[in-house]
C-alpha cells in the first residue's frame, strides 16, 4: 500500500510537470483524437480511484450493523454497555480537547498569520452547522432503513445497539439469530480482507490523480500555517497518543503506532475516516486485539465523533485567521474555541473536507470572519489527508484504552508484531 502510494505520488507529480511544460500529448487511434491527460488522469486513475472508494464505502453500513449487533448481543451484562459508551465518549472528548489546546498553544507561540499579506477579499459561504440539541435528537432514527440508506452513522449505531440488546433478551430466538449474525460478520470481514488486497492499486490511482491535478501555488504563501498544522498533528500522534496509552494502560505504544500503518495510509489516501472504517475496525480487532464487544462499538463511534486531527487544524486556523484579520482574541475566546471545536466534532461525519464546514461554526462563535476560510482552502486537501490519518489513529488508541480497562483486550495479539498480517 505504501509503495502504491509513493508510486502514485511520483507519477502524478511527474505527469503534472510534464503536461504543464509541454501541453497535452494527444494522439490518434483509428481517426479518434485521444488526449493522454484525459485518458490517464480523468479516465483510468479517476475510474479506479472512485471504484476503490466506493467499494470501501459499500462495506461501512453492513459492517457496522452486523458487527455491532454481534458485539452487543454477546454482552453478558447490558449495564456494561452504558459504561463502555461513557468511557469511549469521555475519552474521545478529552483527546479532542487536548488536541485543540495543543494547536491553539503552538499557534500562539509561532504566530503563523502575523505579518502576512493575503488578499482578504475572497469569499466563502458557510453552510449551516447543526446545533448540539439537533445532533442529540438526530441520533435517534425514525426509520432504520432510511438511516442505513443515508449512511447516518450515529443513527445506525443507536439502532444496532438496541437491536442487539433486544436479541440478548430474547432467549432462544436471540441465540439463533445471534449465530446467523456471527456468520454474517465473518463474511463481511472477509470482504474487507479481499478489498485490502486490492488496496495498493486503488491507493496508487487515487494519489496519481490527486497529484496530477492539485495545485501547490498557494502553499508557499501559507507555508507557516501549513507546516504548523503538520507539526502539531505529528506531536499529537507521536507524543500525546503514546503517552496517554502508556499512562492509562501500561501497553507499549510502539505496537499501536506500527500497526496503525495500513489504516493511516487508507485514511491519508481517501481523506475520510468513514470510508476507512472497515480497515480501522480490522486493525483494532485483528492487529491490536480489541475484542469485538468493544471494537464494534468504540471504533464506528470514533469514526463519527472523534476528530482530533480536524480539531488541530481548526485550532491553528482560528489563530491564523484572527492574526491575518488583525483581531485580538481574549483568553475566554480561546476557551470558547476549544469548547466549540470539541463539540462540533461530535456532530460531523467523517468525509473529506468537512472540517472546514465545522471551522465556520467555530469562527462564528468568536466573531471572526467566516470568509477567512477562503484563505486556507487552497492547502486544505493535503492537510485533510494527514489529519484524517490522525483521526483514525485516535479512534484505535481510545479503543485499546477502553478494551484494556474492560478486560476485553487480547494482550498477546496486541504484543504480537505479526498479528493480523497475511503471514500470521
Ligand atoms: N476528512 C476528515 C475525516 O474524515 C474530516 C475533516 O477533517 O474534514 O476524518
Amino acid at each position: 500500500i505504501f509503495l502504491g502510494m509513493l508510486a502514485g505520488i511520483l507519477l502524478g507529480t511527474l505527469l503534472r510537470a510534464l503536461f504543464d511544460d509541454s501541453g497535452d500529448f494527444a494522439f490518434s487511434v483509428f481517426g479518434l483524437h485521444v488526449s493522454t491527460y484525459a485518458l490517464l488522469v480523468e479516465g483510468i486513475f479517476n475510474i479506479v480511484g472512485k471504484i476503490f472508494i466506493a467499494s470501501l464505502q459499500m462495506l461501512v453500513v453492513p459492517l457496522v450493523f452486523v458487527s455491532l449487533v454481534c458485539g452487543t448481543c454477546n454482552l453478558s451484562d447490558p449495564s456494561r454497555l452504558g459504561r463502555l459508551g461513557g468511557k469511549s465518549i469521555l475519552l474521545y472528548l478529552v483527546t479532542t480537547a487536548l488536541a485543540i489546546t495543543l494547536a491553539v498553544t503552538f499557534a500562539l507561540l509561532v504566530a503563523p498569520g502575523e505579518g502576512i499579506n493575503l488578499d482578504t477579499s475572497a469569499t466563502f459561504s458557510a453552510s449551516e452547522a447543526p446545533t448540539f440539541s439537533e445532533v442529540i435528537i438526530g441520533m435517534f432514527p425514525t426509520n432504520p432503513i432510511n438511516a442505513m440508506a443515508e449512511g447516518n452513522m450515529l443513527q445506525i449505531i443507536v439502532f444496532s445497539v438496541l437491536f442487539g440488546i433486544a436479541m440478548a433478551m430474547s432467549g432462544k430466538a436471540g441465540t439463533k439469530l445471534g449465530e446467523m449474525f456471527e456468520d454474517l460478520n465473518k463474511v463481511v470481514m472477509r470482504l474487507v480482507t479481499i478489498l485490502m488486497n486490492l488496496a495498493p492499486y486503488g491507493v496508487f490511482a487515487l494519489m496519481a490523480k490527486l497529484f496530477a491535478t492539485i495545485g501547490f501555488d498557494t502553499i508557499t504563501s501559507l507555508l507557516k500555517y501549513f507546516l504548523l498544522v503538520l507539526f502539531v498533528l505529528a506531536v499529537h500522534a507521536f507524543i500525546s497518543y503514546p503517552v496517554l496509552l502508556k499512562v492509562l494502560t501500561g501497553l507499549n505504544p510502539m505496537h499501536l503506532l506500527k500497526k496503525m500503518r495500513d489504516a493511516a495510509l487508507f485514511a491519508f489516501s481517501t481523506s475520510s475516516s468513514s470510508a476507512t472504517l472497515p480497515v480501522t475496525l480490522e486493525t483494532a480487532r485483528n492487529k491490536l486485539g480489541v475484542r469485538n464487544t468493544v471494537a464494534s462499538f468504540t471504533v464506528p463511534l470514533g469514526a463519527t465523533i472523534n476528530m482530533d486531527g480536524t480539531a488541530i487544524m481548526q485550532g491553528v486556523a482560528t489563530v491564523f485567521i484572527a492574526q491575518v484579520y488583525g483581531v485580538d482574541l481574549s483568553v475566554s475566546d480561546y476557551l470558547m474555541v476549544i469548547l466549540t471545536a470539541t463539540l462540533a466534532s461530535v456532530g460531523t461525519a467523517g468525509v473529506p473536507g468537512v472540517g472546514l464546514i465545522m471551522l465556520a461554526m467555530v469562527l462564528q462563535q468568536v466573531n471572526l470572519p467566516v470568509e477567512g476560510i477562503a484563505l486556507i482552502i487552497g492547502v486544505d486537501r493535503l492537510l485533510d489527508m494527514t489529519r484524517t490519518a490522525v483521526n483514525v489513529t485516535g479512534d484505535c488508541m481510545v479503543a485499546c484504552v477502553v478494551a484494556k480497562s474492560e478486560g476485553e483486550l487480547d494482550i498477546d495479539t496486541y504484543n504480537n508484531p505479526r498479528a493480523g498480517s497475511k503471514e500470521e
